[in-house]
């Protein structure tokens, strides 16, 4: 082995090391959730097809998951915080008993005019995941069914992709950054994440000896 890919296999074992894992943030609905337009009762929420074992495949693969949510049917007056928690409850439930597991479920309770700061396309839900969860954000990933969970994850640093589980097409043609995949379930999006996480890090050796091969 020489020099430079010692090093790198150094490198890649004090990350390993460092505590900041991989994470796949998940949008609600019309991603793991059908989109029902508006949520307000705990017998409204129907997981999608195949959403847990999509949750199963990357929970397998060491990736933790977590939600970020826009919930302004609480400003809305729709359903109260208590009846979100109970929703978000019986998610985690329902996943659960399929082996699937969500770590936290951050929510964005306010109305959009109210200018606050975690709705998404912000990506502040994201960063503060990242940070209570104490995962690297460059190596993670954003999924949902809309331009604004593209635009969050883009701007948290994180890799996209979109699903066509949503109750529209979302048009992404005008987007100024497409996403880096477009998936037609949750399954599919998993299985590209699982692929492209372990990609990278090929990739990256294989550059490597490519350079170090010139100073031999
Ligand atoms: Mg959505
Ligand atoms: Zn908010």
């Amino acid at each position: 082995m020489n020099t430079l890919v010692l090093y790198l296999a150094l490198g890649a074992a004090f990350e390993m090391n460092s505590g900041l894992g991989r994470a796949v943030f998940l949008d609600r609905d019309g991603t793991i959730a059908r989109d029902v337009n508006y949520c307000r009762r705990v017998e409204d929420l129907e997981i999608l097809p195949t959403v847990p074992q999509g949750i199963r495949l990357l929970n397998d693969h060491g990736f933790k998951v977590a939600v970020i949510t826009n919930q302004s049917g609480i400003a809305r007056g729709y359903f109260s915080e208590e009846t979100l928690a109970l929703i978000h409850q019986k998610m985690k439930d329902e996943l659960a008993e399929n082996d699937a597991r969500v770590g936290a479920i951050y929510s964005c309770p306010h109305h959009p005019d109210e200018g606050c700061l975690c709705r998404k396309p912000l990506p502040a839900l994201l960063l503060q995941a990242a940070d209570e969860m104490g995962v690297d954000l460059q190596l993670s990933y954003m999924v949902g069914d809309a331009a604004k969970d593209v635009q969050a994850g883009q701007a948290a640093g994180c890799k996209t992709v979109l699903v066509t589980t949503g109750p529209e097409q979302e048009n992404i043609e005008g987007e100024a950054r497409p996403p880096d995949h477009v998936a037609d379930s949750l399954y599919e999006a998993a299985e590209w994440i699982v692929k492209d996480a372990n990609l990278g890090a090929a990739q990256i050796v294989e550059d490597d000896s490519v350079r170090s091969g010139d100073d031999c």
